[in-house]
């Protein structure tokens, strides 16, 4: 894929190119809509998209990403062809996103416009407020000053979205691990929930028992029945760990309606963590 490049040649080829490659149609659009996530991300995953889609859709268990998604993916699409005798026109996969294939820009839209639709039918899918906004509390000057003289800033913010999760350490549960490689790439796969009432020093201690176990400070930070706040480099990164969180909360939200959350486990986790290291270490290496 490297030596394919036109231009600019400095960029590096997304994992997921030969993927489109795979699906024998002129236009192949992927993407990860929070909708379609609540139910990729969903417990009944597998059964909600057989009821909804029969054969009209490949559904395709979670794979680690890279040349281990596109062997798989390749496999699944030629038992495909040979069940149905078509190119599958909507591949979901779980704790994901989809791919819609088909020969024109707008029959992609329709196909997209009729999975939402069909998703939607028979639910309630209606979220409460995400919008974000400044929240200032004790705690949050205490983390303020924690990384003050390592140059991380953090701010921290409200929504009714978040008061949702939390309200107490049984809310925060259900956003407390990554749906998606994604959200790991963003906001790391752990996050720091702190009860309410904690002092500057329990706080300083958690965050160095989080960092000591972890290898890296937390970017994502739940205040009980407080604020979130956000760690970060700079102020554009906690504009997208923000967005990405969010995101991240109403998949959660929207979960409930297809048996609950379902998170990535463990092992998947860990082949991302360590992805993204190598990742990071290459590109240190290049300087
Ligand atoms: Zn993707």
């Amino acid at each position: 894929m490297q030596r394919a490049i036109i231009s600019p040649e400095n960029l590096r080829p997304s994992v997921e190119t030969s993927l489109h490659n795979l699906i024998d149609y002129a236009y192949v659009v992927h993407t990860h809509p929070t909708i379609i996530n609540a139910v990729m991300c969903a417990n009944d995953a597998q059964q909600e998209v057989e009821e909804r889609f029969g054969s009209e859709a490949l559904y395709v268990e979670y794979t680690d990403p890279g040349y281990i998604l596109f062997k798989k993916l390749q496999a699944e699409i030629r038992t495909y062809r040979k069940s149905y005798g078509s190119e599958p026109k909507i591949i979901f996969l779980q704790n994901h996103g989809i791919f819609v294939g088909a020969n024109s820009p707008s029959e992609v839209k329709d196909i997209y416009k009729s999975v939402e639709s069909r998703i939607s039918e028979g639910k309630d899918l209606e979220l409460p407020s995400g919008m974000m906004e400044a929240y200032q509390s004790e705690l949050a000057s205490i983390v303020s000053d924690h990384y003050a003289s390592r140059n991380l800033v953090s701010k921290a913010f409200r929504s009714p979205l978040y008061s949702h999760f939390s309200a107490n350490s049984d809310q925060y549960q259900k956003i407390s691990r990554p749906f998606t490689p994604d959200i790991i790439v963003y906001c790391k796969s752990n996050y720091l929930f702190i009860e309410k009432g904690g002092k500057r020093k329990e706080t300083g201690d958690s965050l160095k028992e989080f960092e000591n176990t972890n290898g890296y400070f937390p970017k994502v930070l739940v205040e009980e029945e407080g604020g979130l706040i956000i760690i970060e480099e700079s102020e554009l990164s906690i504009r997208t760990v923000l967005e990405v969180f969010t995101d991240m909360m109403k998949i959660s939200y929207l979960s409930e309606q297809f048996g609950g959350p379902h998170f990535m486990t463990g092992e998947q986790i860990s082949f991302i963590d360590n992805w993204e290291v190598e990742n990071y270490r290459r590109s240190v290496a290049k300087g």
